[in-house]
């Protein structure tokens, strides 16, 4: 298996009950592979299949992948690898208008990002499910000949007028019960490009007075003069969506087909569909079985494509990749951790209700991670100079800094200290309020991995706001010597050299929409973006994040975790993006 191992224990949920259920009971043991999809036939001259189930990510290329199918993919490609099966990576791109390449790069690059393959049992298993239009085309003229389908020629009107509520039975069409030789011959036609678009439809044959609206003889083909991406002009009739996926899953084998809950009132036509198919001795047994579950809605975001893509065009983020947005694109510019996504689907679990997750879980599984596997580092993002008078002026001496203060291994690494730094200006204050504990006039603070310093005096401009503020240093009492807490202070406070800073770009992001429920009630989404959800400073890094690399990710001591941007950074002038603070900082 190429999926990556992550030592996170599953929990168990209702569909891996299923799974194992199923493996218990041998319900898939016969199945036959033949080595990719295909039809009974083809399928039966196959080895029996190495994998024990089967299951897959089918996305529509038709726009960037975001954090609701993070937990799609790490569900089904999460299943394939606890349970020796395989998941393919299929797309699904049977709509001729909507796809592009664009896409299809963009999400083979986020599953693969998020630590998960296709390669397994020796090939590959990345699909088109537009290469299956000619079998989609031969089970079409099946169910006209075995009497299960038929061409309407009543408008769209018409059909809706006939189709009934969920009260009210539907009625026939005219056309319902026309000779199976004269739906054929006028399928033919259809695909032969004899008719207009949507004069005439191809619909399954089932009952129009079904409970279930969508057994109420659905519409199965449709005429479409478009030209598909991968078919060019070969087809002007194309599938529709329901009768097209789940003859997907049964061409390639697929053993538990998960999907959202929309599509629960689907799956007595998914059953329908592929009962009638293996009639026709056209697939094999046994058949995929369609499992529902929760989608994913998290607050202070949008997942909605449409949404998504108006936020990119009308320009309200940068692109795509926006490291605000909820794509996984943006996400991972932000800094976020395919390990702290697999973490976040594993801690969500999978259920059978519709529920909103917080945010703040989702950044709970990035901290968790980041704090394990981030190097700290130190930054001052709004500096000003602290002058240590009795400081020698051309003096710099190696100050020692741990690496990461869980794992020693990763050892020290040196920061100078001289003269003159740069510290935070929230770690000075004039008239400081009850229980502050760092640097005020008269007042004793160590300087992190450095000296005691005690204040004494600062300067300020002619607005009365402070530039710089003066202290002295105690020669005694620098970090790791002999005696160096003999003077006991509560305040710690970090800095950089002046002369050993990177004057770096770091852009301090907060949440794109300011309401938990963008657009709830009657309310527009737009009006709740957040005006503050990005600022860009120009911060005092210590030296050596100037070699930091594309993705590099660190802890900026006492502020967060930040990664070097990884479309802006150029070698030796990295970008920094704050992909989350210590803390919620948003409740308070
Ligand atoms: P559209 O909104 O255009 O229907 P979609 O969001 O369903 O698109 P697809 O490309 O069809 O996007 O989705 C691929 C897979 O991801 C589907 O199996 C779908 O169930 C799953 N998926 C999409 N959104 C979510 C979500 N919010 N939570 C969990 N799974 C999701
Ligand atoms: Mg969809």
């Amino acid at each position: 298996m190429s999926s990556t191992k992550t030592p996170i224990l599953a929990a168990s949920n209702f569909i891996r009950q299923i799974i194992e259920r199923d493996i218990e009971q041998g319900t898939y043991a016969t199945r036959r592979w033949a080595g990719s999809p295909g039809d009974a036939a083809y399928q039966a001259a196959g080895l029996p299949d190495p994998a024990k189930i089967r299951t897959r990510f089918p996305p529509e290329p038709n726009g960037y992948l975001h954090i609701g199918h993070a937990k799609s993919i790490c569900l089904n490609f999460g299943l394939a690898r606890d349970y020796d099966g395989v998941c393919h990576m299929r797309f699904d791109d049977t709509n001729p208008e909507k796809e592009e390449q664009e896409y299809v790069d963009s999400i083979t690059d986020a599953v693969q990002w998020l630590g998960f393959g296709w390669e397994a049992f020796g090939t590959s298993h990345l699909y088109y499910a537009s290469n299956y239009f000619d079998f989609m085309y031969r089970a079409a003229e099946a169910l006209i000949q075995s009497g299960h389908a038929y061409v309407d020629q009543q408008t769209a009107e018409e059909m809706r007028a006939n189709r009934g509520t969920l009260t009210e039975a539907g009625k026939d069409s005219p056309w319902r019960n026309r000779p199976a030789e004269e739906s054929l011959a006028l399928f033919r036609e259809m695909r032969d490009g004899k008719h207009a678009d949507g004069s005439l439809i191809l619909r399954a044959k089932i009952d129009m007075a079904a409970p279930n609206i969508n057994l109420r003889d659905p519409a199965i083909y449709r005429i479409k003069r478009a030209t598909h991406h991968n078919t060019g002009d070969k087809w002007c009739i194309y599938p529709m969506y329901t009768f097209a996926h789940p003859i997907e899953d049964a061409l390639e084998q697929i053993t538990h087909s998960i999907c959202t809950l929309e599509f629960e009132d689907q799956r007595p036509f998914y059953d329908w569909l592929l009962e009638r198919l293996v009639e026709a001795a056209l697939l094999a047994q046994p058949l995929p079985k369609q499992y529902e579950f929760a989608r994913l809605n998290l607050t202070y975001v949008v997942l909605s494509k449409r949404k998504l893509i108006e936020l990119v065009e009308n320009h309200h983020v940068s692109g795509w990749d926006d490291p605000r947005l909820p794509t996984l694109a943006g996400a991972r510019r932000r800094g976020y951790t395919a390990e702290g996504f697999r973490l976040f689907a594993e801690r969500i679990g999978v259920s059978k209700a519709d529920s909103w997750i917080e945010y703040t879980i989702l950044e709970d599984c990035m901290r968790e991670v980041l704090n394990i596997s981030a190097e700290r580092r130190i930054a001052v993002l709004d500096p000003i100079k602290l002058v240590i008078n009795n400081y020698p002026e051309n003096q710099s001496e190696d100050c020692f800094a741990p690496n990461h203060p869980l794992k020693p291994e990763l050892g020290k690494r040196v920061v100078p200290l001289t003269r003159e730094l740069w510290i935070e200006r929230e770690d000075f204050e004039e008239t400081p309020p009850k229980g502050y504990f760092r640097l005020t006039p008269g007042g004793l603070v160590r300087l992190r991995y450095g000296y005691v310093v005690k204040c004494t005096g600062f300067e300020t401009d002619a607005d009365g706001k402070i530039t710089v503020v003066h202290c002295e240093y105690l020669p005694d009492t620098k970090s790791g010597t002999p005696g160096s807490d003999s003077i006991k202070v509560k305040g710690n406070i970090h800095w950089v050299s002046v002369n050993h800073a990177y004057a770096a770009e770091v852009r301090l992001y907060d949440r794109l929409f300011k309401e938990a429920h963008p657009g709830a009630g009657d309310s527009n989404y737009l009006d709740d973006i957040n005006p503050n959800s990005v600022k860009t400073i120009i911060a005092q890094l210590e030296l050596s994040l100037k070699e930091a690399h594309a993705e590099d990710r660190f802890q900026f001591e006492r502020h967060g975790y930040f990664v070097a941007d990884r479309k802006d950074s150029v070698a030796g002038r990295p970008v920094f993006n704050r992909t989350v603070t210590l803390r919620d900082a948003w409740q308070k």
